[in-house]
């Protein structure tokens, strides 16, 4: 993957420490709305240790199955978190080579289940190198039941894409979007979404590997994914609800939507035309992807906070990666864990 230059006002250390400060002036006297907890990228297997495709960083394998029961044991003491987002590739796609990947999945929601607090689940493209969307939208990894069902006119059940909102404060929304919707992961090769996935790959990546980001427009690789037009529509009508109702909006996805978030190649395929859909509201506050396992921190010119949270697979033993938002009516605090990083996300 073609690394960018490096952004040093990504993750700024010293921010870090401030805000770590921050958050225990605010915990001392002020109740949250709400919490709720964030993890990404398990990718739990049962295999030893290995580097990751570029060779620059060791995944823990077998080791994020307790980074996730030790999270989840930190979030069911009281006060339990309102919900956990799980920020997708709760397994590896090792798995599906050693057929091992109901196996795993069932492992790992064996731990979940024992969260006192709801899981909402994020699909990123390792639950489409283990299974189909058709068979995600029958497991424990889809919960869109969990969706708001008080305004029949943002359903959108006639579509082909796993996306749905929910709020779990008086004016606080939080919409769960679909990176795959277009994508080669996934979905029949006769299907048209398919089709003309691979059409638009094709043209802006003439690489022999898909996953290879070596040109111009690098988010073009298979495992990155975008939103369809139809998803794109859903978005707004979703975001038109929340601005007419006064409601703060946090969108959480598997891939980052913004560019500058992440060194990577590792975001969204047509991500102007989501921030052009974003930038559209005053609604939006945060968004919250995985993905990138280097986690990223990014404000843009909307004053939207785009949060990358760090990899569970490429964290060591010893240390941890997860957080807890304490949602106020002013801001959000990020409690991080090991290498989260603590934030102030002011709104
Ligand atoms: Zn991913």
């Amino acid at each position: 993957m073609l690394q960018k230059p490096h952004d040093t006002s990504r993750c700024p250390e010293t921010a870090g420490r401030a805000m770590d400060l921050e958050l225990s002036d605010h915990a001392g006297y002020l109740r949250p709305c709400f919490t709720f907890g964030i993890i990404a990228d398990v990718q739990y297997m049962d295999q030893d240790d290995n580097s990751n495709y570029q060779k620059t960083r060791t995944r823990y394998y077998r080791h994020g199955l307790d980074l996730l029961r030790s999270a989840i044991d930190e979030w069911n003491k009281e006060p339990v978190p309102s919900f956990i987002l799980q920020l997708g590739d709760i397994i590896d796609g090792f798995n599906a080579q050693q057929l091992t990947s109901h196996l795993s999945l069932q492992t790992v929601l064996g731990e979940i289940e024992k969260s006192k607090a709801p899981f909402h689940h994020v699909w990123g493209n390792h639950e489409f190198y283990n299974f189909s969307r058709d068979y995600l939208k029958t497991s424990k990894l889809c919960t869109k039941q969990l969706e708001d069902e008080t305004v029949p006119s943002l359903r959108h059940d006639g579509e082909d894409f796993y996306a749905y909102h929910f709020s779990p404060f008086p004016k606080f929304r939080f919409v769960i979007i679909d990176t795959y919707d277009l994508s080669v992961l996934g979905r029949e090769t006769a299907k048209e979404k398919y089709q003309y996935s691979l059409k638009i790959l094709k043209e802006k990546n003439q690489n022999e590997d898909l996953d290879d980001s070596d040109f111009p427009e690098i988010q073009f690789v298979q495992f990155n994914g975008g939103l369809s037009q139809e998803q794109l529509s859903w978005l707004n009508k979703v975001l038109t609800y929340s601005d007419e109702n006064h409601e703060k909006v946090v969108v959480a996805s598997h891939v980052p939507i913004h560019p500058q978030a992440t060194d990577s190649a590792g975001y969204a395929w047509n991500y102007s035309a989501i921030l052009s859909i974003l930038h559209s509201h005053t609604c939006v506050v945060c968004c919250l992807s995985g993905h990138d396992h280097d986690g990223g921190y990014f404000l843009d010119s909307h004053e939207i906070h785009h949060i990358i949270l760090e990899g569970i697979i490429e964290t060591p033993p010893g240390s941890h990666a997860f957080g807890t938002m304490h949602v106020f009516e002013d801001r959000m605090i990020l409690n991080g864990r090991g290498r989260t990083f603590s934030r102030v996300i002011s709104y």
